[in-house]
Order: C-alpha cells, then sequence, then structure tokens
C-alpha cells in the first residue's frame, strides 16, 4: 500500500468511527435489554444452551455469512464479511455463569439453580459474562449495520465454560481452539474484554504483556499409617506432615523465586484429614492453586512444589503424592498489539479514563486464543459513581454489581477495536 492509498484507508476509517458511535448508541437500550434477559437466565459452563440459542437466532437475523453451532459443546461462531477487502479480525465474550447464589436486589436478579458436580446450587452472572455476551450482541449489530463500509471480516466468538468445565468435562477456549474457531478464515488479530469491579464505570485498564496469571490446581495426598491419637510413635502422623508440607510450600515463592522478575502464588486452599480427635488417620488430601506470570517459572515452581512435598514426606516417613493439572496458561497481551490499539482504547474511553493497571492473579482462558494469535484483553470499569471500585463487591462475589452504564462503552470498544485494526492492516489477509 503506498502513502496516499493508506490515508484515503484512514480517513475512510475515521468517518466509519463517527458512524459506529452512532449505531452503538442506537444499540443501547437492546444491549441492556439482551444483558437483563441473559442476568436472569444465567447457565453454568458447558450447559449455556439457552445463551447460545438466543446468541445464534440474533447473529442469523443480522445476516451474518456462516454462524456454526454446537462448538466446544455450546460455542457460537459468527463470521461477518465486510464489503471492503481486508483482513480477518476476532471478538471474543464468555457466556458462562457460576454456582453462586445471587444476593443483589435488582427486578432481573437470578433465581435460577443448577447442578455442579453432583450439587444442586444457585446460579449467578457473578463473574459478568452476561454484560460480555450482550457486548458482543451489540457489536454484531453496529457492524453489520455498517458492513458495506467495512475493511475487512469481523468474527465473533461467543465461549462456554470460561470458569473452567465441571469436573471430568472438555470446554472452554482451549476446545474451541481444538475445534477450528481460529480456523478458516484465521484471524490476524483477537480482541476481548472482562468488566471488572476494580474500576469506575466506562474507565477501561489495560497493560501489555503479561497481564493474567497462569492458573493450574494443586493435588496432594499424604499417606501415613493410622493409629490411637495417643500414641503417634506406634504410627505415621499424616497431619502433622501436611502441616509440614504447607509451611514448606510457603518458602517456594518467598526463597526461590526471582520476585524482581515477576511475582507467584502457591495458595493451598482445602484440607480434609481426619474424623475425630483421639484417632491418627491415615491419609490428608489438601487442594491448592499456583498462579504465575511466566510459563518457565510455572513450570520451575510445579517442579520445586513436588520436589518439596516428597521430601518433606520421606522425611516424616510418610508419602506424599502431588499432582499439578495445569489449567489456564498467562495471559499475555502482544506488546505490538498493545502498543498499535493503546489510542483507540484511549479515544475511546475519553480523555483520562484509559489507564495501565497492575497485573491480575486471576486467570482466563482468553489465553489459549493468544496462543494461536496476537490477542490484547482488556478491563472495563463498571463500578457506579458514588461507589469505591477499592472495596465494591469483586467478581464472584454474589453481591457483584455491573453498572449498566459501562455497556454501551463496552459495545464502542470492541467495535472500534477490530476497525482500526482492519483499517491499520490492509495486506494482512
Ligand atoms: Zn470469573
Ligand atoms: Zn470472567
Amino acid at each position: 500500500m503506498n502513502a496516499p492509498e493508506a490515508s484515503v484507508r484512514l480517513a475512510a476509517a475515521s468517518a466509519l468511527g463517527a458512524l459506529i458511535d452512532q449505531h452503538a448508541a442506537a444499540v443501547e437500550a437492546a444491549v441492556i435489554g439482551w444483558r437483563r434477559d441473559v442476568h436472569a437466565h444465567p447457565e453454568l459452563g458447558n450447559r449455556e444452551f439457552r445463551t447460545a440459542a438466543l446468541v445464534a437466532e440474533h447473529l442469523r437475523a443480522l445476516g451474518l455469512d456462516e454462524v456454526r453451532t454446537g462448538v466446544a459443546h455450546t460455542g457460537v461462531v459468527g463470521l461477518l464479511k465486510g464489503g471492503l477487502p481486508g483482513p480477518v479480525v476476532a471478538l471474543r465474550a464468555d457466556m458462562d455463569a457460576l454456582p453462586v447464589k445471587e444476593e443483589v436486589d435488582l427486578p432481573f436478579a437470578s433465581k435460577a439453580t443448577g447442578t455442579w458436580n453432583g450439587e444442586t446450587v444457585g446460579v449467578m452472572h457473578a463473574c459478568g459474562h452476561d454484560c460480555h455476551v450482550a457486548v458482543l450482541m451489540g457489536v454484531a449489530q453496529v457492524l453489520a449495520g455498517l458492513r458495506e463500509q467495512l475493511p475487512g471480516s469481523v468474527k465473533f466468538i461467543f465461549q462456554p465454560a470460561e470458569e473452567l468445565p465441571p469436573e471430568g468435562e472438555d470446554g472452554g477456549a482451549k476446545m474451541m481452539v481444538a475445534e477450528g474457531a481460529l480456523e478458516k478464515p484465521t484471524p490476524g488479530a483477537i480482541f476481548g474484554l472482562h468488566v471488572t469491579s476494580m474500576l469506575p464505570t466506562g474507565v477501561v485498564g489495560y497493560r501489555s504483556g503479561p497481564t493474567m496469571a497462569s492458573s493450574d490446581t494443586l493435588r496432594i495426598d499424604v499417606d501415613g499409617r493410622q493409629t490411637h491419637g495417643a500414641a503417634p510413635w506406634k504410627g505415621v502422623d499424616p497431619i502433622v506432615t501436611a502441616a509440614q508440607v504447607v509451611l514448606g510450600l510457603q518458602t517456594v515463592v518467598s526463597r526461590t523465586i526471582d520476585l524482581t522478575e515477576e511475582p507467584a502464588v502457591v495458595t493451598i486452599g482445602a484440607i480434609r484429614g481426619g474424623v475425630r480427635e483421639n484417632i491418627i488417620p491415615d491419609h490428608v488430601e489438601m487442594r491448592g492453586t499456583i498462579r504465575t506470570f511466566n510459563e518457565a517459572m510455572r513450570d520451575d515452581i510445579h517442579e520445586r512444589v513436588t520436589t518439596l512435598a516428597e521430601a518433606i514426606g520421606r522425611g516424616s516417613r510418610a508419602q506424599c503424592r502431588v499432582c499439578i493439572r495445569k489449567n489456564y496458561p498467562v495471559t499475555v497481551n502482544d506488546p505490538a498489539l498493545t502498543e498499535a490499539m493503546a489510542p483507540t482504547l484511549h479515544r475511546v474511553a475519553g480523555p483520562g479514563r484509559a489507564m495501565v493497571v497492575p497485573k491480575v492473579t486471576g486467570s482466563e482462558d482468553f489465553s489459549f486464543f493468544q496462543r494461536v494469535v496476537p490477542g490484547l484483553f482488556v478491563f472495563l470499569g463498571v463500578t457506579p459513581p458514588g461507589q469505591d471500585a477499592k472495596t465494591a463487591a469483586p467478581n464472584h462475589s454474589p453481591r457483584f454489581y455491573a453498572d449498566e452504564a459501562a455497556l454501551l462503552t463496552g459495545v464502542r470498544l470492541l467495535a472500534h477495536l477490530a476497525c482500526d485494526w482492519l483499517a491499520a492492516h490492509p495486506t494482512a489477509r
């Protein structure tokens, strides 16, 4: 592309930008309506049947060129081909809710229940994925209405089971990738957003590089030998061994990891063992989580946790069996893409309302998409004016509250990111 062509293309992009804002304002009421509907009817991971049907019906009604359903169980992938030649960009929203009983007083509060790993539970969009679904449905409507001016194609990815599928099931972004969500056509970039209580309504947070942690599940089984609580020398005490393991694991991050490089977390969140005060049991089971921001450090910590727990077990004449299940990789925002798109984030959010935010030790399976194509994942504040974002009920709380005034910013954000990226990559077909 020569210089005059580039300037024509950029002028067209800025005209398109103004139209996006008009169309986004026109769709805002519908987006709020969809969000309330999805909020009132939350569905757990791999069970997003109603939500997926709503999405698929909407995309078909908009006349998208392709709408694939049943991707990774309940996922929906839509493709909108623009009227002008250009590359392909992808936008992603997750659709699943959490096993949380809603405590927010809203006319459309969830009364739903579901089954989670065999237990009946309340179900709530406590992570705000209802907002993500509604926002992306709105973006699809905005861009479908402007398709003649669109310089390329947009892939809409509605993903199930971001919060991990139920035990024993596959699902989520990893499975969507395996089932070809990023093929035919392969996008040149992918964008996603997450609503957060940690920022005020409409404020956009982002960072380059490692942004959200890897997340892995740790399980340690300590085998001892049961005996009378009054005569511990006649057996092997797995409870004392477990206690040593818990304390020993605290040294993995604090004493052996170079914390000037990246932070990391090793947490034991559950310990189960024993039935009464005067019996030393045979067995203790511990469960925990490991978070890192660097794949090499991730492997290193896994190795250290395993060898340390096994060695403590040997030293106590017990046996520690360590099992670490890798869940989500580090969410890494592509530095070049982040730098290129930062002006869009600032322009859409408005002066002083887009900012670089600290790393988050939570995790996101958006990382699986980023392993295939460069991706940028940003945060959108939903804590209303008058509330302190530092103390507002966080995502996953039964009192998590999303201010719907942020949704319009969400629609504009993803629509502008897609169009600006398409306009800037005319040859990347
Ligand atoms: Zn979540
Ligand atoms: Zn989430």
